[in-house]
């Protein structure tokens, strides 16, 4: 008899992914917190009825929501994650030269169980000497701390329960004080198949606070409804627009190695949809 984990993250429709083994099931200080394995995805992260990611897919999401701003702007040195508990997103940033990464994650347990349950999603980015791991509400951090930064990429859970103050328009006001000269703020924008309201209501507020708000999207399987997008915004709108020639040589410069980021998929990840476009269309 299988068991099935039932994501609830959507109204009308679910998926369910066989449980093969429950590994830990805890309800932490903030989120109910499950880690189980699946024959298709490997071993897979869930947070409050919501599949965060896996070991199968996990690169995907990361590259994107990573090296497109990091490769975009050409020598970032100090770098803000807010969220990314999993230690995905630390991981792919710590591979540029960067000097240091600040993540700033509410809750210890998601960093705890995933060093030790799926340790190969931050692949010892946490020892990392770069890095400076805190544990905070970062919707706080953002509105204390006096350090700037060249990119922040929110890597946050979808804008219910604790997510929901990394989408508001203060928080990212805040965070653009935060961006120095020619920085680059990311974010993860949802599946607009089935959360078009999640970048039809945070989009405006990004393009209100910068010269050149855009998104990038990548097909993300556990992500359910279709491509999954992201948030891109710059005060410097040369950035989008890097020739590939130029992400070509920073990629090869870099020498990263990837399963879903390339060069010419940078560059394609910007060309939306028209259903998409039409979401963000109505930005101010
Ligand atoms: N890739 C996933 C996605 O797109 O849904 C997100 C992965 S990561 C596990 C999301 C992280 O955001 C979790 O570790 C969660 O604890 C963290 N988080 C949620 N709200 C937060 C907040 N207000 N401040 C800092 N971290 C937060």
């Amino acid at each position: 008899m299988t068991d099935w984990y039932r994501e609830t993250l959507h109204a009308h429709i679910a998926q369910e992914l066989a449980i093969d083994r429950v590994v830990y099931r805890q309800r932490t200080e903030h989120q109910d917190l499950v880690i189980f394995d699946n024959g298709t995805y490997g071993r897979v992260l869930a947070l409050d009825g919501v599949a965060q990611t896996t070991t199968r897919d996990e690169f995907i999401y990361h590259e994107m929501l990573v090296h497109v701003p990091l490769v975009a702007h050409g020598s970032p040195k100090r770098v803000l994650i807010i969220g990314g508990g999993d230690g995905g997103t630390l991981r792919r940033a710590l591979e540029h030269p960067i000097e240091r990464a600040v993540m700033v994650e509410l809750d210890r347990t998601v960093v705890d169980l995933s060093v030790e349950y799926m340790p190969e999603l931050s692949a010892g980015a946490f020892d990392d000497p770069r890095t400076e791991l805190l544990i905070a509400d970062g919707c706080r951090f953002v509105k204390e701390t006096a350090e700037t930064f060249d990119a922040i990429i929110i890597d946050s859970t979808d804008p219910v329960g604790p997510g929901a103050v990394l989408f508001t328009a203060e928080f990212f006001a805040d965070c653009k004080r935060l961006l120095n000269p020619g920085g680059v703020f990311v974010n993860q924008g949802g599946v607009p198949w089935v959360q078009s309201q999640e970048l039809a209501t945070f989009f405006p507020r990004l393009k209100a606070l910068y010269a050149d708000a855009s998104v990038f999207s990548a097909a993300v399987p556990l992500y359910i409804g279709g491509i999954m997008t992201f948030g891109f915004a710059t005060d410097d709108p040369g950035l989008r627009r890097q020739p590939v020639e130029t992400l070509a040589a920073r990629y090869r410069a870099l020498g990263l190695k990837t399963g879903y980021y390339s060069p010419a998929m940078h560059a394609a990840a910007f060309a939306l949809p028209p259903f998409v476009e039409s979401l963000i269309a109505g930005a101010a």
